[in-house]
Order: structure tokens, then C-alpha cells, then sequence
């Protein structure tokens, strides 16, 4: 039977609450008091001081659908966008969670009776393929003794270096925090599709077997130091992704193939007046990326030279990127907000009310992108002439491209990637620091959370709104 992704998301929730989970609503993109995670990644987040035992469990089992941002510090799939059928950097992720009640049985057994049995999703049993933790016996023999899988289709993934935690099958939501060893179930969609079954090879990547579910079981707090701390009690985090069950059970194989995908991607194709297949990547690409800056800015994240509102500039100026590929001229990008509310009703309610700020922000920022594209297009083209059979672009220009033009690094690289050309990113890297140490005594760069450091205030960069708060931000925004 068809189910539309309102049908899977609302079955998902149907099931759990059955199964005694109280339903809960997704918390924000930012998570709340947690300095060391730029976005949230997971249905996890807003729970995690529950799995460190510092706040007090309300209900022991719970549901969500979490909206998801992989654009940023340990989960990051922006560059993956436009190149995987399965990643999109916003999204939304369906979780049940035990906190300190059921562990490995019963999280193993409502997986597989939500996929497999007739009354949900009623998925075939033998296209299931499952990895476990080269460590974790217990779920290995829960899933081939208790649910009766083939061992064939049971894959122990080994640890990178001989380190426990260092796995594929080992999940943490960043650098420190709750993590657990985790089994993942992976779907089979035949032979039509390249690529390996789940592997120790962790960079045979595969359209074929796609990564549909994980399942961890909360047991360490990592430390700072590496340590690895027992948790007060054992837990349960499991994490779906809504687009790509909702794909399988549609008989896709592309997220971007899905019911509401491909409404959003023929109507931003008319608002563009473009003619391209639906399979275009550019159009992929532009309609993740108009999909989480909407969501962005609407929690609360502007355009900026630094942290939050620095990926959200990145993501901005890559739709744009894309856009001029398609042959677009003039400012677009903001022209999708409409096509996105509508073809996304059951979650884009909650923007409703942001329209015109959305489109203000977004519109503000092409424009500002505009001023310096062109010029960075033109330099790049001639350098990508220039150089020939040589398939390294210097450092130099990437830099120059990010410093004058405002092209963040990992655009320019995503744009050399089509060209197959890479960019030598140690000279990169030297210039950067070179800057750096000049730039010190002027403050002109911070560090923001996670792993990257990233540069305020560069030469032609826009330099707005530096040290205002958000309000005023927004005010400046509507006296232009
Ligand atoms: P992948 O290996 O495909 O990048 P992951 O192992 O990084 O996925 P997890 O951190 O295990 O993903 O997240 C749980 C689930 O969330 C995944 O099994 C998948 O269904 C979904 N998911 C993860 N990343 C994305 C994404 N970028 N876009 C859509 N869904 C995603
Ligand atoms: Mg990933
Ligand atoms: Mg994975
Ligand atoms: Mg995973």
C-alpha cells in the first residue's frame, strides 16, 4: 500500500505510543545550553543530560520526529549533498528512546516488527541486511538466534586501530558526550544499483545497501580526555532518517525522489524557469539547500562571517553556485520559500508566520554574494584553464577566492570536484595561518565550537552585524 511521508512519519509515532513511548515535539536546530555542538544532529540531543543523569526522566520511553542539521562539526554532509541519493543536511530524524527501561531485546525487536511485519511497513525480511559491534555478542545473537536473521546478512563491523569506540559501530553525537555501541540495519534495493554489502571497509561507500536505522545503546559518557565513563543507567537512542524509510517504502531510491521531493523540485524548476530533469543534481542541491536555510533562519541563525551563521552563508552561496550552473541569472533563491511551504505543509507550518523574514535574509544575502560571484567565477574559470593537465589548484587562489570573492573553501572545492581537480589545501591552510598571525592583534578570528576555526571580519567580506543581537540583527535587516 502507498504511504505518503505523512503516513510513515505518523505510523513511526503510531507504533511507539503503542508501545507505551510518549510523544514528544522536536526541540530547535540550536541545541539549548550545549556549547559543544553546533547543530542538532540527532533525536538524541535535547536528551542528553537525561542519558548523563544530571536531569530527572519524566518518561522513561519516548518518541520524536527531530529536525536534523549535518552541515557542521562531527556530522557534516554538506559536501555529500548533490553527490549521494542519501544525505540532505536538514532532515528529520525518527527516534525512540528508553531511558534506564528496555535496552538491546526489546529495541531490536520493535525495529524489526515496525519494518518487517504486515500491519507497518511490512518491508521484505530478506532485503534487511544488519551490522553489529565486533564486541557486542548480545546483540548479534538477539538478531540471529531471537529474530532468526541469516548470519549471512549479520555483519560484525571491527574497530578502526583496535580502539573500542573507534568504529562505524560505535555512535557518538560528538567529540565528547553519551555514545554506545550501535547496530545499524541497511536495506537492499537489488542489483540494480552498485556496491557492497555492509563491510569493515569503511570507505566502500554503497548506493546499493542503504543505512536506514541505527539503533545505540547509551552506555559510556566520553570524556575530553578520550576516557570513555560508564553512564548511570543503560539506554537506548535509536535514529531513522524520515526521508530515506519514506524513499524505500515508496520503491525509490533517491530521498530526492520522495512524494514531497519531487513536488518541491518541479515547482522550484518552474519558479527558475528551468528545463531540466527532476534528477538534475543542481536541482537537488538547491532544494535541500532552500529546505534548511528556511529552517535555519527560522531558528533564530542570520548570515554571518562565524559560527551558525557562518554555515548558513556556506549553504546560501552554494544554492546560488548551483543556481548560476543552471543557467539562472539574477537573485532566485529567496523565490523558493513559497514553493517550499507549500509542497512541504507538514512541517513547514511552523514557517508560516517567518515568511518575509526568510525571504528579507535570503534575498539580502544573494545580493551581497552577487556583488563579488561573477568576479570569483571569472577567476576561477581562467585558473582552471590555466592550469592545464595539472589537476592541483594552488592554494593561493582558493584563498584569494575566499579572502576577495567570498567563496568559502569548501564551494570552491565543490566546484573543482566536478572538474576532477583538487585543491592543494596545505598551502591553503599556510596562507590562512600567515593571515591569521598578522590579523591577531586585531582579533579578527575566533574559534567557535566543535573543530573549526573560522575567520570574522576578511577584507570584502561581508562585515555587518558583528556583537549586535539577533533582534537588532533583524531590525537593521528591515531598515534597508
Ligand atoms: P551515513 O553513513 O549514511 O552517512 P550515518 O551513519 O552518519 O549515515 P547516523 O548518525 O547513524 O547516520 O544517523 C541515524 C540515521 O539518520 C541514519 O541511519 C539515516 O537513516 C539518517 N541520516 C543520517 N544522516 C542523514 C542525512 N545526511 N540525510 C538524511 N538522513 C540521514
Ligand atoms: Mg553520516
Ligand atoms: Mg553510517
Ligand atoms: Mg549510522
Amino acid at each position: 500500500m502507498y504511504k505518503s511521508i505523512v503516513d510513515v512519519r505518523q505510523e513511526f509515532l503510531n507504533f511507539f505510543h503503542k508501545k507505551e513511548h510518549q510523544i514528544i515535539s522536536s526541540s530547535s536546530l540550536i541545541p539549548e545550553n550545549d556549547q559543544t555542538l553546533l547543530f542538532t544532529n540527532s533525536g538524541m540531543n535535547q536528551f542528553k543530560n537525561i542519558f548523563l543523569g544530571i536531569e530527572k526522566v519524566l518518561f522513561k520511553r519516548v518518541v520524536t520526529a527531530q529536525r536534523c542539521m549535518r552541515a557542521g562539526g562531527k556530522h557534516n554532509d554538506l559536501n555529500n549533498v548533490g553527490y549521494t541519493e542519501r544525505h540532505l543536511t536538514f532532515f528529520e530524524m525518527l527516534g525512540n528512546f528508553s531511558f534506564g527501561d528496555y535496552f538491546k531485546d526489546s529495541a531490536i525487536e520493535f525495529a524489526w516488527e515496525l519494518l518487517t511485519d504486515s500491519n507497518w511497513f511490512a518491508l521484505s525480511k530478506d532485503k534487511i541486511w544488519i551490522t553489529t559491534h565486533i564486541c557486542d555478542n548480545e546483540s548479534y545473537d538477539i538478531w540471529t538466534k531471537h529474530i532468526g536473521i541469516s548470519k549471512k546478512r549479520v555483519i560484525k563491523i571491527g574497530s578502526k586501530n583496535g580502539h573500542y569506540s573507534d568504529s562505524d559501530n560505535f555512535w557518538k553525537m560528538g567529540n565528547i558526550g553519551p555514545c554506545g555501541p550501535c547496530s545499524e540495519i541497511f536495506y537492499d534495493l537489488g542489483d540494480k544499483f552498485p556496491g557492497v554489502p555492509p563491510n569493515n571497509d569503511m570507505t566502500a561507500s554503497s548506493e546499493r545497501y542503504v543505512e536506514i536505522w541505527n539503533l545505540v545503546f547509551m552506555q559510556f559518557n566520553q570524556r575530553s580526555n578520550g576516557n570513555l565513563e560508564s553512564l548511570p543507567m543503560l539506554s537506548v537512542d535509536t535514529g531513522m532518517g524520515l526521508e530515506r524509510i519514506t524513499a524505500i517504502l515508496q520503491g525509490m531510491c533517491s530521498n530526492y525522489l520522495i512524494d514531497v521531493f519531487k513536488n518541491l523540485i518541479i515547482s522550484i524548476s518552474e519558479v527558475m524557469n528551468v528545463k531540466k530533469s527532476i534528477a538534475d543534481r543542481s536541482l537537488y542541491v538547491i532544494a535541500d539547500h532552500i529546505r534548511a536555510c528556511a529552517f535555519l533562519i527560522k531558528d533564530g541563525i542570520i548570515p554571518d562571517n562565524e559560527g551558525r551563521g557562518y554555515v548558513l552563508r556556506r549553504i546560501i552561496r552554494r544554492a546560488v553556485c548551483h543556481g548560476r550552473k543552471l543557467g539562472v541569472n539574477g537573485i532566485f533563491f529567496y523565490k523558493l520559500v513559497t514553493p517550499l511551504i507549500s509542497s512541504m505543509s507538514y512541517i513547514t507550518e511552523i514557517l508560516c508566520d517567518q515568511v518575509d523574514l526568510i525571504e528579507k535574509i535570503l534575498f539580502n544575502e544573494e545580493k551581497l554574494f552577487e556583488n563579488t560571484l561573477n568576479k570569483g567565477l571569472k577567476l576561477l574559470r581562467k585558473s582552471l584553464i590555466e592550469l592545464k593537465n595539472n589537476k592541483i589548484l594552488s592554494g593561493r587562489v582558493a584563498f584569494q577566492l575566499y579572502s576577495t570573492y567570498g567563496f568559502p573553501l569548501d564551494l570552491t572545492q565543490d566546484i573543482c570536484h566536478e572538474y576532477n581537480i583538487k585543491i592543494d589545501q596545505l598551502e591553503f591552510d599556510q596562507i590562512m595561518l600567515k593571515e591569521k598571525k598578522q590579523s591577531k592583534q586585531l582579533n579578527r578570528f575566533c574559534r567557535v565550537s566543535g573543530d573549526i576555526t573560522i575567520p570574522i571580519d576578511i577584507s570584502s567580506i561581508f562585515v555587518g552585524y558583528k556583537h549586535v543581537t539577533y533582534r537588532a540583527k533583524i531590525i537593521a535587516l528591515f531598515q534597508n
